[in-house]
């Protein structure tokens, strides 16, 4: 049994799609999904989908990448997270490959999602990129230690890794861990502990091999799995298990007994 902790069901490519998206996911044993908020204009689609399906879960937060809107404060965002089924704040974090320039803003914002999620206390999902150093200073001035949350589609050191895991962070990998050239963040997921770990898809974006280059879906994660366990010389099940009890307990999720035991009867 799997879970993909990080999608965008809610993005056009995939929402077209929802009920094949969701039958492809039975098929596959993946149990449950995190649809990940990006912006509080499109929030409200993220939320239904949530609503809608007992296996789909959902956060709240405005990604770094999105300029040019009404800064969302931390009280804001704590009070949209007060709902069941909002288990994290984010995606939040910093992005310096994406955007150039004076970006001051984007720390600001930051800053306000790790003040939401320690006023809710729920996790954080946090995405970085070129921006390693400014993040764990970030995360470090804020307290984020205090509420946790994970590392999402991580493409950085082991070193960053190892201060993430310090600040109760988990280790997100996606399907760029099955790229053959990220030989540095293969090393990486053979050595991050695993009962810190979670996998990912963050589709649309980056399916993992063999679907590279075509529309991501939940359902690929079995690969991500599948890329793990060979590399670490483990079977499938037990990156899956670990994974999936790893997602339970950080997002603070009372386990679901009848998916959990239906799974495992027909394994
Ligand atoms: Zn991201
Ligand atoms: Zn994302």
């Amino acid at each position: 049994m799997f879970v993909d902790s990080h999608c965008h069901l809610n993005f056009p490519d995939l929402a077209i799609n929802i009920e094949e998206l969701l039958a492809n996911m039975r098929n596959n044993e993946i149990s449950h999904a995190l649809c990940v908020s990006v912006n509080l204009q499109d929030f409200p689609q993220v939320l239904a989908l949530a609503e809608n399906n007992s296996n789909l879960f959902a956060s709240v937060g405005v990604h770094p990448d999105y300029e040019n809107l009404t800064e969302p404060q931390a009280t804001e965002l704590a009070t949209l997270a007060r709902h069941p089924k909002i288990v994290a704040i984010g995606e939040t974090g910093l992005d310096y490959f994406r955007l150039k320039g004076d970006l001051e803003w984007q720390r600001d914002r930051f800053r306000q999602h790790i003040r939401a999620a320690r006023l809710c206390n729920k996790p954080l999902i946090i995405h970085t990129r070129e921006a390693a150093a400014d993040t764990l200073r970030i995360m470090l001035e804020e307290g984020a230690d205090r509420v946790g949350g994970v590392m999402h589609c991580f493409t950085e050191s082991w070193e960053v890794a190892q201060q993430a895991m310090e600040m109760n962070f988990y280790i997100s990998f996606s399907g760029i861990v099955t790229f053959k050239k990220a030989f540095d963040l293969r090393e990486t997921a053979k050595k991050i502990p695993i009962d810190r770990m979670l996998i990912e898809t963050d589709s649309p974006y980056l399916a993992p091999v063999p679907h590279r280059g075509k529309i991501n879906q939940p359902a690929f994660v079995k690969h991500v799995a599948e890329e793990i366990a060979a590399l670490r010389g483990i079977s499938v099940d037990e990156v899956g298990n670990a994974t999936t009890r790893n997602f339970f307990k950080l997002f603070n999720i009372p386990e679901a007994p009848n998916i959990l035991k239906s799974a495992r009867e027909s394994a």
